[in-house]
């Protein structure tokens, strides 16, 4: 019997003791995803900015692809910014400049994150295991209306996502949907999912307005 409790009472102190050994983490990774002017580039700044007057460290990316305004610059439809890296999806060094970067950094937010590469996933998980915050945001689905690249594996592997409408701007009802139009019509649905340089212009659309062409499967 006496022999029994002492065990007992050894395996629980080895519990304790394991418990303060293991550190407390606090990374994770949180996604903010939605159409095109939905407000997520408004919503990671605002992220960033809270976690500023927490007095966090911040390091802030956006790609290379993303042509809107200021080149260094986060920036928002209604005039927000934030400066931040300008990082090539081409990359080769792409994890080593990121691991430099993040060096004494609290919280990483990346905007645009669908036009990085696949390693991306396996940057942030990384990052997360060091206990950085990662805050990315991005277009959920492409201009088809299909899952956009990473996409879909960093909302499965987040502790939590935001999805954002914008308003349909046909009917003003919640649009999820990024309709790309060129020369006044719905895109292609085999076009290119990204088209740099090309003079498109995007609407956001609800379920009912977005035009796809998507071909019919016939079995
Ligand atoms: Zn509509």
């Amino acid at each position: 019997m006496l022999k029994k409790t002492i065990s007992t009472l050894m395996l629980f102190v080895s519990f304790q003791v394991h418990a303060l050994e293991k550190p407390i983490k606090n990374g994770r990774l949180e996604v903010i995803c939605g159409s095109m002017f939905s407000g997520k580039s408004t919503e990671l700044l605002r992220r960033i900015k809270r976690a500023k007057h927490a007095k966090k460290e911040i390091l802030s990316i956006k790609s290379h692809l993303d042509t809107r305004r200021e080149e260094f610059c986060i920036t928002t439809h209604d005039g927000q910014k934030q400066t931040a890296h300008l990082l090539s999806n081409n990359m080769e060094n792409l994890s080593d400049s990121i691991t430099k970067l993040s060096e004494g950094v609290d919280v990483v937010g990346i905007d645009e994150i669908q036009f990085f590469p696949y390693k991306m996933i396996s940057i942030i998980e990384n990052l997360i295991e060091k206990g950085i915050i990662v805050i990315v945001a991005g277009l959920d689905l492409d201009f088809r209306g299909e899952p956009f690249s990473i996409m879909p594996e960093l909302m499965a592997k987040a502790d939590k996502v935001h999805k954002f409408s914008a308003i349909c701007s046909k009917c003003g009802n919640d649009a999820h949907y990024s309709q790309r139009i060129i020369n006044g019509k719905p895109a292609k649905y085999d076009d290119p999912i990204i088209m740099v340089g090309a003079e498109e212009c995007y609407e956001a659309r609800c379920r009912n307005c977005f035009e796809t062409h998507k071909p019919q499967i016939t079995n």
